[in-house]
């Protein structure tokens, strides 16, 4: 069994509306069906574009939000249907590392007191004295100096403050941090020396990661497996280099081919996929494949007719009804892609 098995995870939030907001009129439908399975010491990465569900379901498998349906099972145990008492022991094992390292951090407290507060809920150290302990060693593996521990939050970089977030996950020695556009707000240069730190955590601490970011190239460089959302649904998972290397559906070829190729010496010869119209409203998703008012291969099927993951060899899964032929070149094209 793997670490983490998300199975059929819906987060459907409903839209009131009336007075006292007590009218159900509907729903947004922000995770709608997500499956995957996250193996031990592996790095998932999840990409989509802003909207896709992919953020709401992070939260949802830390219980941050409420699950509509289905299953979270993390090391055995369904988070999903775990009374919230039960939930306390999981949440110090799965932890979350912020986008915004700023808005995550309380401004009022110094760097000791936001790692401590943490360690005292989950009675991690007998005293003040050993969770400073901890707290140093754990600076110290994050790259920060032990005096850091006496200052506050708007007396470091951007780059800082998000080992201070990194910091405040370790301390409660979790199996699973879920990385929510971790490097999204860095300058580029911090970037990569944050994305080096998860590494060399991983590798010393055998962490698990759920990498969720809208960077193609982070989520590349970082991830073993990845796994694109589009409204509210996965489209297609494979191994890294696996999708980076012959994308085969529709959104993910599109995605692709807007990434410029890093080698300036490298001529760029893939073609442009430009997509129509915006993204669908997730409160009212296009029925049958949600992708098919913007697909450049949309066939009649694909307007009535949900595609599911079907595993087209290797651990590659795609849901489109016609992945096979478009790859072969053998189904017209619908649409301009230009
Ligand atoms: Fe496009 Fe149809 Fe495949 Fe959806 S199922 S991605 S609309 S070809």
């Amino acid at each position: 069994m793997s670490l983490l098995e998300l199975d059929d995870v819906k987060v459907h939030f409903p839209v009131r509306k009336g007075i006292l907001f007590d009218r159900t009129v509907g729903h947004v439908y922000a995770v709608d069906g997500v499956s995957l399975k996250v193996e031990a010491g592996q790095t998932y990465g999840l990409v989509g574009e802003s909207g896709c569900g992919k953020t709401t379901l992070g939260r949802a498998v830390l219980r941050l939000t409420d699950i509509t349906s289905g299953q979270v099972v993390f090391d055995g145990t369904d988070l999903a249907k775990l009374p919230d008492e039960e939930m306390r022991t999981f949440r110090r094992r799965l932890q979350m590392v912020f986008q915004d390292p700023l808005g995550s951090l309380n401004p009022r407290q110094n760097i000791e007191s936001i790692l401590s507060e943490g360690m005292a809920a989950h009675k991690i150290g007998e005293d003040r004295a050993e969770r400073r302990e901890k707290i140093k060693e754990i600076l110290a593996k994050v790259g920060l100096p032990a005096n850091a521990l006496s200052r506050y939050p708007h007396e470091f970089s951007g780059g800082q403050r998000q080992r201070i977030g990194i910091a405040r996950a370790l301390v409660l020695e979790p199996d699973v941090i879920i990385c929510d556009e971790p490097v999204s707000a860095l300058d580029v240069s911090v970037q990569a020396q944050v994305i080096n730190l998860l590494e060399e955590l991983q590798e010393s601490l055998g962490l698990t990661y759920l990498v969720i970011a809208h960077d193609l190239a982070v989520v590349r460089h970082i991830s073993d497996v990845i796994g694109v959302m589009y409204l509210g649904g996965l489209v297609e998972e494979a191994p890294s280099d696996a999708l980076y290397a012959a994308p085969k559906h529709p959104y993910t070829k599109a995605l692709m081919s807007a990434v410029p190729v890093p080698d300036p010496e490298v001529e760029d010869r893939r073609e442009r996929i430009l997509l129509a119209g915006d993204l669908p409203s997730p409160a009212n998703p296009p029925a049958g494949c949600r992708f098919h008012t913007r697909c450049p291969w949309a066939q009649d099927r694909c307007g009535t007719e949900r595609p599911t993951l079907v595993d087209l060899g290797d651990g590659h899964r795609v849901a489109c009804h016609f992945a096979r032929e478009i790859e072969a070149g053998t189904v017209e094209q619908t649409r301009s892609t230009g």
